[in-house]
């Protein structure tokens, strides 16, 4: 067929590349077929999880016990969050099947940046895992401790432009992990969220919110106190491209909260009771824990005098933190919050925010694998 004429060519040519979009559509029916495909009792449960994907057997997966006399203590540049005090225009609620899951239309999409993360990271998703009972569920563990719930607020690098793409880049995406901890009184910053539960309880209904919260309002205050390590997803395709912000300090929710997301269906109708993965080997990983003390091991402040040293000595960056309206969960107006512009290594927040508002927020299918 090498002679062939040029309308042959054109032909072949023209149905060749049917056949490549066919073929790319095929394969990702079948990656999103597969990306579904796991569970967490029986054949489909996480010891399973690396005869389909690779990556689940790797030596830097995710979930870890964090040994918090094992951490290394360091002064990390202060977390730049920006459109975190910010309620969305639409928010929508999601069960999966695996977890429920929260996607927002925003004029400002949240983001994150400094600490251990090189770059600009973009909100894509949160959703939670939890267990049982109020014993276990949190998926990394504190000295041997498991929480009965963990956030996962799920951000990918900007510039790989979507979560998709970032799972090819081992600085693809950031979680920040919030523990929870059961509190006698329900917390009303929850309270529409609960409620929503009971609209999802089958898999792949949503529910949208009335008064959409903002991810500060669903967060704790301390953002300064935190361990970080790199790691995995922890749901197939357990890719290691995660760094992990786990921060120490818990929300607190009542028992009656927690219990509504056990309530919740998997795909094949039965209770979706605990979601978590077991703990993975650290290996060769070090947890580094950021703290406000000054550590001398660290010798940030060699060339610059602590007076000097705006933007180094995290101490003194511990006020524009808190005074950054990511920290009091009272505060209601987004007027009264200024971030944390000033002494940061980052771009200005105002540049972003042109550039956030700029992007349109696409809830891709894709994001629901991101676990
Ligand atoms: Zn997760």
């Amino acid at each position: 067929m090498a002679g062939a004429g040029g309308k042959t060519r054109q032909a072949a040519r023209s149905s060749g590349g049917v056949m490549l979009i066919a073929s790319i559509l095929v394969l990702s029916v079948r990656s999103f077929a597969r990306a579904q495909d796991f569970g967490y009792d029986g054949a489909k449960g996480p010891s399973h999880w690396g005869e389909q994907y690779n990556s689940c057997t790797g030596k830097h997966q995710s979930p870890i016990n964090i040994n918090s006399l094992d951490v290394k203590k360091v002064n990390l540049p202060p977390l730049v969050f920006h459109g975190f005090d910010v309620a969305p225009k639409e928010t929508n609620l999601t069960n999966n099947g695996h977890t429920v899951f929260v996607t927002m239309d925003s004029e400002v999409t949240p983001t994150v940046a400094g600490g251990p993360l090189s770059g600009v990271y973009e909100y894509s998703q949160l959703h939670f895992h939890w267990g049982d009972n109020d014993t276990f569920g949190s998926e990394d563990m504190i000295d041997n401790h498991r929480f009965p719930m963990e956030l996962h607020i799920v951000f990918f690098k900007q510039e790989y432009q979507n979560a998709r793409t970032a799972l090819n880049h081992p600085d693809g995406l950031t979680v920040l992990a919030f523990f929870f901890e059961i509190a006698p009184e329900d917390n009303p910053m929850y309270a529409e969220f609960i409620e929503l539960l009971g609209n999802v309880t089958e898999s792949h209904q949503s529910a949208r919110f009335d008064v959409p919260p903002s991810l500060k309002e669903l967060i704790a205050e301390d953002l300064l106190h935190y361990y970080t390590y790199d790691g995995s997803l922890t749901t197939p395709p357990c890719s290691e491209v995660v760094t992990w912000i786990d921060f120490k300090e818990p929300i607190l929710l009542s028992h009656a909260q927690v219990q509504a997301f056990r309530a919740l269906q998997d795909e094949e109708g039965h209770p979706l009771t605990h979601n978590f993965r077991p703990v993975q080997p650290l290996g060769d990983r070090v947890v580094l824990f950021n703290t406000d003390e000054m550590i001398k091991e660290v010798d940030l402040d060699k060339d610059l005098p602590p007076e000097a040293g705006e933007g180094v000595d995290t101490n003194k960056l511990d006020t524009p933190i808190k005074a950054a309206g990511v920290g009091s969960q009272s505060a209601k107006d987004p007027n009264d919050r200024k971030h944390p512009r000033n002494g940061a290594p980052f771009p200005s927040v105002n540049h972003w925010s042109l550039l956030t508002s700029a992007m349109v927020v696409v809830t891709l299918l894709f994001q629901s694998t991101i676990e």
